[in-house]
């Protein structure tokens, strides 16, 4: 540990599932710490005994943020070394800590990662999808029309997209995937990362949606999404789908031919429309 008249931040990775994804290093780190902050204490701490690991816990969760990061920071001026944990995974992805990371850093104090499980990267992993360069959107909006809009704003990303879904909202993304990016766009589900019941599924969005749809079992769990990017192939679909729209505005409203034209060729209706498409 370094020597810092102030403590030191640990920011701690934790298993997203199977107990072992828990680094040497990060037991020995949590053992030593003064403090563990952690989102839910009851969660974390038959986690933490599973390894031996000790230490006081203190709650951070996004209700109690504003003071508890006060408190934290003025403890680790006097000295003392925090860890900051989550419930699982990598802490400030999806997760608690951002405030507090950023208060430490503003008053000087050393910040350093113990790196570990993190579901998205995990996912991306064993997708098989192009991982040379991805964007990480978390969790979508819950209401359809701003799930929508967002998935519209990433129809034309050529990287891989990555989102965060709670199995109540599976069937509902999916769904709306398919409809903004087109049928024939390749994603993959994955389920349930290091536990028992551990899926990765590969395949065009309209039969993945149709699949979850059909199989309650993939609608438990916890899942990431991964979606291709819009590729060469998609660029042939928005070239046919154009020459359709073109003929079906003859003798339509431009909007319904844009949703007409979409569903025919499989090119996402915001490419052949804009943000008109709607309809
Ligand atoms: N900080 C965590 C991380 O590093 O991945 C993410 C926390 S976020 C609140 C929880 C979401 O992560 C879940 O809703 C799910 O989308 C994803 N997730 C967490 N564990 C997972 C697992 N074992 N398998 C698949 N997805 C998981």
């Amino acid at each position: 540990m370094p020597n810092n008249e102030k403590g030191c931040l640990w920011v701690v990775a934790t298993p997203i599932g199977h107990r072992d994804d828990m680094s040497l290093r990060a037991i020995e780190i949590l053992r030593s710490v003064a403090l563990i902050a952690a989102e839910d204490t009851r969660h974390s701490r038959p986690m933490l005994l599973q390894h031996n690991v000790g230490t006081p816990l203190v709650a951070l969760h996004e209700h109690n943020e504003r003071e508890a990061v006060a408190s934290l920071v003025r403890r680790l001026e006097h000295g003392e070394s925090i860890a900051l944990i989550s419930d699982a995974g990598t802490p400030l992805i999806s997760d608690p800590g951002f405030r507090l990371v950023r208060a430490a850093r503003e008053a000087g104090i050393r910040c350093m990662p113990v790196p570990g499980a993190c579901a998205a990267i995990a996912a991306l992993s064993v997708a098989g999808l192009p991982s040379d360069r991805f964007v990480f959107e978390g969790f979508l909006p819950p209401k359809t029309a701003a799930r929508r809009s967002r998935l519209e704003e990433l129809a034309g990303d050529p990287r891989t997209l990555i989102f965060y879904e709670s199995s109540h909202r599976i069937v509902e993304s999916l769904a709306d995937m398919r409809d903004v990016f087109g049928a024939e766009r390749e994603a993959v589900l994955a389920r349930e990362l290091t536990k028992m019941f551990e899926t990765v599924i590969g395949e065009p969005l309209s039969q993945l949606a149709a699949r979850v749809v059909s199989d309650p079992d993939q609608q438990r769990g916890e899942c990431v999404i991964l979606v291709a990017g819009r590729g060469e192939e998609t660029d042939a679909k928005v070239a046919e789908g154009q020459r359709v729209f073109a003929i079906l505005r003859d003798e339509l409203p431009p909007a319904k031919a844009a949703k007409l034209a979409a569903a025919i060729t499989g090119a996402p209706r915001k490419l052949l429309y804009g943000d008109k498409g709607e309809g």
